[in-house]
């Protein structure tokens, strides 16, 4: 017999579980799918790529206390920690093609010009045929949830303290 029923092994679901357990309340998760984890999904065929989350935004939010709690390692984000990868490989910092997509993004994130979108402002900069183009725009929309059509070129405001 259970006091709750979960419906969902993601994040939620089982932090929710969790806390039950600890005050002694029996509580069941049934998932959908065959693994659990929800939109946090890593995979590990070449080495570690996030599919779904991957920072923690911020120092105040409640994901800190449970990567601590898990003993769990985690890593600074910073410009330098970017890779890329093509044909299956990943690219060197030094690559020229890494430098290209950096240049575009920080034409982007910086940019304090006339209202035009983002995907306008690098179609400027970058060749048609030139790869840093499209690797850019994806990034932006990625990364800086910018959304590349409409929006303009300048990343959303980051929450005080988010160091992403
Ligand atoms: C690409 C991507 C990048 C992201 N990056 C970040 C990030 O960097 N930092 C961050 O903080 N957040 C990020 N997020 C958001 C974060 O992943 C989610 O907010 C969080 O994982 C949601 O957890 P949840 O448990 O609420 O839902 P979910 O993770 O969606 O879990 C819901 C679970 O319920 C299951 N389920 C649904 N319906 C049923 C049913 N009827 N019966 C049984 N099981 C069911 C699903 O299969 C799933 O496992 C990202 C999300 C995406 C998609």
């Amino acid at each position: 017999m259970y006091d709750a029923i979960i419906i969902g092994a993601g994040v939620a679901g089982l932090a929710a579980g969790q806390r039950l357990r600890a005050s002694g309340r029996p509580a069941i998760i049934l998932e959908a799918r065959d693994r659990i984890g929800g939109r946090i999904e890593t995979d590990r065929t070449h080495g570690p790529v996030e599919l779904g989350a991957e920072f923690i935004h911020g120092a105040r939010i409640a994901t800190w206390e449970y990567a601590r709690a898990a003993g769990l390692t985690t890593t600074g984000w910073t410009p330098e920690a970017r890779r890329f990868a093509r044909g299956g490989a990943i690219l060197s910092a030094n690559d020229p093609l890494v430098k290209r997509i950096q240049a575009l993004f920080d034409a982007a994130t910086s940019y304090d010009g006339p209202d035009i979108s983002v995907a306008a402002l690098i179609e400027g900069m970058a060749a048609p045929d030139d790869p840093a183009r499209d690797y850019a725009l994806r990034w932006l929309a990625n990364v800086e949830s910018a959304d590349t059509a409409p929006e303009r070129p300048r990343p959303h405001p980051r929450a005080p303290g988010c160091d992403q």
